[in-house]
């Protein structure tokens, strides 16, 4: 019986000595004190004892339980200690750690060139107007000299709201606000915005982009006005040796009209940029038609003016090489985090 009883202990302590967290420690005090514990069924076979032998049974059975409870109490004192200074040593804070910077917010690339491009006209004398991005079919193209069925509507892909109302597809129809609400007197404005095509975004398409509208009208307003603004505008843009040319073109609302080129940075060597042109196309431009003039209150005889519009992603291509226009739109802070 001692046999037994040593074995049992010898057992028990080696599980003690073994465990190595709380979780193990009350493992073991459940399989050695638990209802069906190795101790607890040793108390229940007291009974098999003849009644002399009991008394003696009893005793080691109750010595045995006061050991392996101390050394399990001993055990889990350690542990508990152990675990202690583990958990603090994962909490400790290193207060010398420098801290994590929070990334700094900054204007997108496209608002930072219309306030550069706004602020060259401004410097020139213009002020800046706006107009609403959800517009008359009157102002977007009848009073743009562009009547319905007009062939022009074609190339707008329009997205209409209503037969009469519809998502401007330029900023050209603020030149006609502004005329109305400043007749007769002069205007020089230029007016940044947002516009929509009913296009597919694609490597050089999007549905919605901005544009930057410039109107001056006032009596004895030349065509050689027109040149010289837009001169110095895309010298300032673009580098102030660059050579800038007008080719003849067509707009319903000016006359004559112009597309507007400035020499590529490779100065006439070729690059992808220009597509080995040595010109790069910046905006379209001409004098106002006198019929839009005369439509806006503006009495054409006394009365003549200028308009220029550009696409505010073409510059920014442009002027940075960048190829795709879906790069303004994809809030890639690695990409706009160069500007
Ligand atoms: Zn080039």
């Amino acid at each position: 019986m001692r046999e037994e009883l040593q074995k049992i202990a010898e057992e028990a302590r080696e599980r003690i000595a073994d465990t190595s967290s709380t979780t193990e420690i009350n493992q073991v005090r459940i399989e050695l004190f638990g209802k069906k514990g190795t101790i607890t069924q040793l108390s229940r076979r007291l009974k098999e004892f003849p009644p002399e032998e009991r008394p003696l049974f009893g005793k080691l059975v109750n010595d045995l339980r006061q050991e392996l409870t101390g050394v399990l109490e001993e055990r889990e004192e350690a542990i508990s200690r152990r675990e202690k200074k583990i958990r603090l040593q994962e909490e400790r804070i290193d207060v010398e750690l420098p801290g994590r910077k929070p990334r700094r917010g900054r204007p997108h690339p496209l608002l930072m060139l219309i306030d550069e491009i706004t602020g060259i006209f401004l410097g020139m004398g213009f002020d800046v107007a706006e107009g609403p991005e959800i517009e008359w079919d009157y102002y977007n193209f009848e009073a743009l000299n562009i009547p319905p069925e007009h062939p022009a509507r074609e190339m707008h892909d329009t997205l209409y709201i209503t037969e009469k109302i519809l998502l401007r597809t330029h900023t050209s129809p603020v030149q006609v606000r502004t005329m109305e609400e400043l007749r007769p007197e002069p205007v020089r404005i230029i007016a940044p915005g947002r516009v929509y095509r009913r296009d597919a975004l694609d490597a050089t398409h999007s549905p919605c982009f901005y544009q930057i509208e410039g109107l001056a009208v006032d009596e004895g307003i030349t065509f050689g006005d027109l040149k010289g603004i837009l001169t110095v505008f895309a010298r300032k843009i673009f580098g102030k040796d660059r050579v800038v040319r007008f080719r003849p073109s067509f707009f319903p609302f000016t006359e004559p009209s112009a597309e507007v080129d400035v020499s590529c940075g490779c100065q006439g060597a070729g690059c992808r940029v220009c597509k080995n042109t040595g010109w790069l196309e910046i905006l379209g431009a001409g004098s106002v038609d006198p019929r839009v003039l005369a439509m806006a209150g503006y009495d054409p005889e006394k009365y003549s003016g200028f308009a220029f519009g550009m696409g505010v992603e073409r510059i920014a291509m442009l002027r940075y090489g960048i190829p795709d226009i879906r790069y303004f739109y994809e809030n890639d802070y690695r990409f706009l985090a160069q500007f």
